[in-house]
């Protein structure tokens, strides 16, 4: 089943057709802002006569978005714009990304794709399980389930036993989950002794947002008795919705009418031929507020060679490898360790050195910061330590939107290195837990 059968199956000759008409327009669209004005400006839209002449345009990078916040990216008067989202994390300078009317359109037009493209029906019952808000994950399913026609449950995240008793009034078969949560969420049913099978609806799960291995599908297909679904996207390019597997289960559909693919070495940034991988760099076709030419998204993946037994003609990625940048994803939320020593670091009570684990607790990620006290607040008593803790504790949840557990240390007794500290340690797929 298709939900735009013409465009899920344009033949390969007309979808690149398709692609350099958009990319013209969009070229053309993206000198109306600030930013692209002024580094196009060197550049000649005529001479843009095919798609591989799209090497001529600089990348766009996270940074860039930053440096130019709030508007320098927009190409529409303020007045068209109906609603911005940022991508997830950090309270400081966020990448902050535009919608018209027509592009949330376009965006529950590729999300309804999607969901259709696994199996999803009108007929079925939707529990958006992901974060509603700034975040796209919740409203960019909620949307595109609705245009499907689906009943859809805006839960959000988080409370498992009001998941559950809401899946087993409403006969729930379809959801939307992180990875990490539906592991905690089969534990909490075994937990009420229910068992997915025989008390419950799911047929079809969509996980995204974060990155997860074909073990771990695997596994909540198990455990759920459900069919596991990799959703990828960025803020930056909608949200949710630019890349989906279909019911082969080999790779991502990325659609190609809505963007335009490459893969570089995030070193030299040298685009790689098909097959290879490096970092997915995306550039927006049929985006109107706030195009974004050759961005690069940190993702590392390669575009999988030869065509997919579901006759769709767009090229599929394989499932996110990691980062070609430090960005952490716990839980579903981007962090960046930077963040975390800018905010630990103006505190006085916190010394030289710092560590940050991540654990898994529960199936969940668990943030642990470890930092030495500076030498003239060490050692107090367990009273002022606890005080300390917590306000770093504090400190942090503002400025990561996530909680972490901050350990204080004595002085001199984190590992000092003699190159480059080694401050992230990543203990998620050791058997090591707390
Ligand atoms: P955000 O802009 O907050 O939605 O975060 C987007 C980032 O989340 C992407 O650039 C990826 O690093 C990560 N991400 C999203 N979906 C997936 C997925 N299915 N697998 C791995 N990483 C993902
Ligand atoms: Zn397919």
């Amino acid at each position: 089943m298709y939900w735009n059968k013409n465009i899920e199956t344009m033949p390969c000759n007309e979808l690149k057709r398709l692609q350099l008409k958009r990319l013209k327009k969009t070229i053309a669209y993206a000198l109306k802002s600030e930013y692209y004005r002024n580094v196009l400006k060197n550049i000649h839209i005529e001479k843009i006569s095919s798609l591989s002449r799209i090497s001529e345009i600089p990348y766009t990078s996270k940074t860039d978005l930053r440096e130019h916040f709030p508007y320098g990216f927009l190409c529409v008067p303020q007045e068209e714009i109906i609603r911005l989202h940022s991508s997830s994390g950090t309270t400081g300078t966020p990448t902050v990304v535009f919608h018209t009317k027509e592009d949330i359109e376009a965006w529950q037009n590729i999300m309804a794709r999607c969901i259709v493209m696994t199996g999803a029906r009108r007929s079925d019952i939707f529990q958006n399980m992901m974060g509603y808000g700034l975040f796209t994950g919740g409203l960019g399913f909620h949307y595109g389930a609705e245009k499907v026609g689906m009943l859809t449950i805006p839960i959000g995240p988080g409370n498992s036993k009001r998941q559950i008793w809401f899946m087993q009034q409403f006969k729930t078969s379809v959801i939307h989950i992180l990875p990490s949560y539906a592991l905690r969420l089969h534990e909490v049913m075994e937990e009420m002794g229910i068992d997915p099978a025989r008390d419950l609806s799911l047929r079809i799960a969509f996980i995204g947002a974060e990155p997860h291995t074909e073990e771990i599908r695997q596994k909540i297909e198990k455990l759920l008795d459900i069919k596991v679904y990799n959703s990828y996207g960025l803020s930056e390019m909608c949200g949710p919705g630019v890349a989906f597997e279909c019911t082969y289960q080999n790779g991502l559909h990325l659609w190609e009418d809505e963007f335009y693919i490459e893969i570089i070495d995030p070193t030299t940034g040298k685009v790689l031929p098909e097959g290879e991988e490096g970092e997915l760099v995306l550039t927006t076709l049929n985006r109107k507020a706030m195009p974004l030419l050759r961005y690069r998204t940190g993702d590392l993946t390669r575009i999988i060679p030869g065509a997919c037994q579901c006759k769709r003609t767009h090229r599929r990625i394989d499932r996110i490898k990691g980062r070609s940048d430090d960005m952490l994803i716990i839980n579903g939320v981007n962090i960046f360790p930077m963040q975390i020593e800018k905010t630990i670091m103006s505190i006085p009570c916190v010394g030289k050195n710092y560590v940050i684990e991540i654990h898994k607790k529960n199936f969940m990620d668990k943030l642990v910061i470890k930092a030495e006290m500076a030498k003239e607040h060490f050692p107090g008593n367990q009273a002022e330590l606890k005080h300390f803790e917590q306000k770093i504790t504090g400190e942090l949840k503002t400025e990561l939107l996530v909680t972490p557990d901050v350990i204080l240390v004595e002085p001199g007794s984190l590992p000092v290195y003699e190159g480059k500290a080694k401050r992230v340690i990543d203990l998620r797929d050791e058997k090591c837990s707390i």
